[in-house]
């Protein structure tokens, strides 16, 4: 029976191992995650850039037009300026030229405001393209070392499967069968017993019991949390 219980602490410390071990291989994963999120979100950021980028274009691209065809216009009123014999009517058509002029070095501001907005923004689009390409350049670098780390996990995790094989082996199946229900509502299902005190739920075991457990004929449940107790033989530190 003593060895029963040396068997069941055993356990229960591969089995704390084994869930620590793949809490950090989730912890592995959920950091490449957060990487992945923050590359998205600049991708996300460079397309609404390249959106803006793309409406100031076809802007310029109509204000130029818009230009063209005034240019067109003001030489064509000049050529028929030189057929005109009334001075009425030569003077309307310069103030008509005068005022397609104007608003044709309005359009040509419009177009160098355009030219600094786009400026602008080709070179917001150039930092973030910089800052997408580290964070690339992260990504793959901690997947590469988590890869590694992960590989190594998993061997130790293969070793420390195979003892808990070995270890459950050596064990009475009823009694893993308690260590098992137990489990499901505490991680540690095997606690120490101290002074008479119960580890899990620190509440003093009654003086019979206690002493039945130091005994050690059989395998006992605290009364108050009914987690297996075992009574450390020395106390190896906490
Ligand atoms: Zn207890």
């Amino acid at each position: 029976m003593e060895n029963q219980i040396h068997f069941l602490w055993r356990l229960q410390e591969i089995d704390l191992d084994l869930s620590r071990m793949r809490e950090q291989e989730q912890q592995l994963g959920v950091e490449i995650d957060r990487l992945k999120e923050e590359e998205e979100e600049l991708v996300g950021v460079m397309a609404g850039l390249n959106e803006q980028l793309a409406a100031k274009n076809a802007e310029r691209q109509n204000i130029q037009v818009e230009i063209e065809r005034l240019k067109a216009m003001v030489a064509d009123s000049k050529e028929k300026l030189t057929q005109i014999k009334n001075n009425k009517e030569y003077f309307a058509a310069l103030k008509e030229i005068e005022s397609s002029e104007k608003e044709m070095n309005l359009y040509e501001t419009g177009l160098l405001e355009l030219l600094e907005e786009t400026e602008a923004l080709q070179s917001q689009l150039n930092d973030q393209e910089v800052l997408l390409t580290e964070k690339r350049e992260a990504i793959a670098a901690r997947e590469a070392e988590t890869a590694s780390q992960v590989k190594g996990l998993k061997q130790e995790l293969d070793a420390i499967q195979k003892e808990r094989q070995k270890t459950i082996d050596l064990l009475d199946k009823r009694l893993l069968a308690r260590y098992d229900r137990i489990r499901r509502r505490f991680a540690n299902a095997v606690v120490s017993v101290e002074r008479g005190t119960c580890m899990g739920c620190h509440v003093n075991v009654p003086p019979q019991v206690y002493i039945n457990l130091l005994k050690g004929d059989e395998i006992l449940n605290c009364p108050n949390c009914q987690r297996i107790m075992y009574s450390v033989p020395e106390t190896d530190g906490e």
